[in-house]
């Protein structure tokens, strides 16, 4: 796919300009409980087990479509975290569902802040 969105300097823009190229609209985030043992991880492609924690991915497939991924925690790795922070910012306004503890909510987003700790200083 060619298309490159000109202007903005530094190396983390970059990261958030391909996500918005690559989709029409960003995918939104939300820590959750899984209510169900049904759903698999996009990643490992492990069953996400009822109860457990697990991030909820609502993504436009395309306008008016949206469909429901899961990724459990263990796969919330450099890339993913950098595509969840171009769209809240920071982790602390990356969205809890009311039934996840606010000890797992905090676990999650310490998780998003080292990994975009270790982003900034890269770049
Ligand atoms: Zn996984």
């Amino acid at each position: 796919m060619v298309g490159w969105v000109g202007g903005g300097g530094g190396g983390a823009r970059v990261l958030c300009a391909y996500t918005m190229t690559f989709k029409q609209r960003p995918s939104t985030y939300r820590i959750s409980i899984a209510p169900s043992s049904r759903a698999r991880c996009r990643a490992c492609k492990r069953r996400v087990d009822k109860g457990e924690l697990r991030i909820a991915i609502t993504a436009f497939v395309r306008p008016g479509r949206s469909t429901q991924l899961v990724r459990c925690v263990q796969c919330v790795d450099a890339r993913f975290g950098a595509a969840m922070l171009a769209v809240y910012g920071t982790p602390a306004r990356v969205p809890a569902e009311a039934s996840v503890s606010v000890a797992d909510a905090t676990a999650v987003r310490t998780r998003l802040q080292h990994i975009a700790g270790e982003r900034v200083e890269e770049t």
